[in-house]
């Protein structure tokens, strides 16, 4: 961190933290201690104003690990990283609404980035437009979120000594004497959960939502397209391969193989070239997919094999 104070430009300072409910906890008189500049931001790296606090009774101490201005970005918690209004991780909503990601992974790039953002934004609204999202999105991120708090999540960690049969500390000790379970959290880095990538715990969140749907992914592997029904009359292929790719940001345009539109009978099938991007759409659209306004109906498409005979 530099140490003259004309460097300071692009540091920023608070005076309250961006809290989610939980990680805010439910102690009505919680004091906050405050450190300007306390440390850099986890995802822009900006020395920024870290706030520690103890959100009840019997739980552990919090942090902020991330600045206003990403937190605003986003729309997250600048401390658990979830969206502030589904409670959801940012993969999992910005799938949902097909947002993509615009921000730049270089670090120099990150920092200029988040300042130019910064000016962009007033008061405490966040840059994230969700009021124009397609109801199919909506109604997935609705039977998704998880609007109350969940205390639980500022429980002590787990005690890594008596996991291994070895804490002498007994009731004394601050940790929680439980075996652990593989949490996937505990291996999730920073950036990837604020950017939406390689979220582990957002790909169970969708491949469960999905199945829930109707949408498992078929055993047989080779199954690559998604079939649509319902479709709109005016529906033309360029039309359906259009809204497809903007549907899924994540999805490179070069892995949609083909649209094959069934005029007649008002369905298509969506053939990709590979699996990976397959399922994400499978994720994407399980709720179904809003084209022109209709809800269209998604399902797997079937092999081959099962077709020939
Ligand atoms: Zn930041
Ligand atoms: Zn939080
Ligand atoms: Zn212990």
């Amino acid at each position: 961190m530099p140490k003259s104070d004309i460097n300071k430009a692009g540091w920023e300072q608070s005076d309250f933290p961006i809290l989610c409910e939980t990680c805010l906890g439910d102690n009505a008189f919680v004091r906050m201690s405050k450190q300007e500049f306390g440390r850099s931001c986890g995802t822009c790296a900006r020395p920024f104003t870290v706030f520690r606090w103890n959100p009840g009774s019997g739980m552990r101490f919090k942090t902020t690990v991330i600045c206003q201005t990403c937190a605003k970005i986003k729309n997250v918690c600048q401390t658990c990283l979830l969206d502030l209004e589904y409670g959801l991780p940012t993969q999992v909503r910005d799938t949902a609404l097909a947002v993509g990601n615009a921000a730049p992974t270089s670090e120099i790039n990150r920092e200029y980035y988040a300042q130019n953002m910064e000016a962009k934004l007033e008061g405490n609204k966040s840059l994230l437009d969700t009021s124009r999202a397609s109801s199919a999105a909506k109604d997935m991120l609705k039977q998704l979120a998880r609007t109350d708090p969940y205390y639980k999540r500022n429980r002590p960690h787990i005690c890594s000594f008596y996991a291994k049969g070895e804490c002498k500390r007994g009731d004394e000790c601050p940790y929680r004497h439980e075996i652990p379970v593989d949490n996937e959290l505990s291996r999730q880095n920073i950036q990837d959960r604020y950017h939406g990538r390689n979220d582990p715990v957002a790909q169970k969140i969708m491949s469960t939502h999905a199945a829930s749907m109707g949408l498992t992914p078929p055993e047989d592997p080779t199954i690559t397209s998604l079939f649509l029904t319902n479709l709109p009359a005016n529906a033309t292929e360029q039309s359906i391969r259009t809204r497809v790719l903007t549907s899924l940001p994540a999805v490179q345009p070069a892995q949609l193989k083909s649209v094959v539109h069934v005029t007649k009978t008002r369905c298509a099938f969506i053939n990709f070239k590979d699996r990976t991007s397959a399922e994400l759409a499978a994720q994407a659209w399980a709720n179904g997919l809003d084209i022109d306004g209709e809800s269209v109906n998604v399902k797997w498409g079937r092999s081959k094999n099962a077709v020939a005979k």
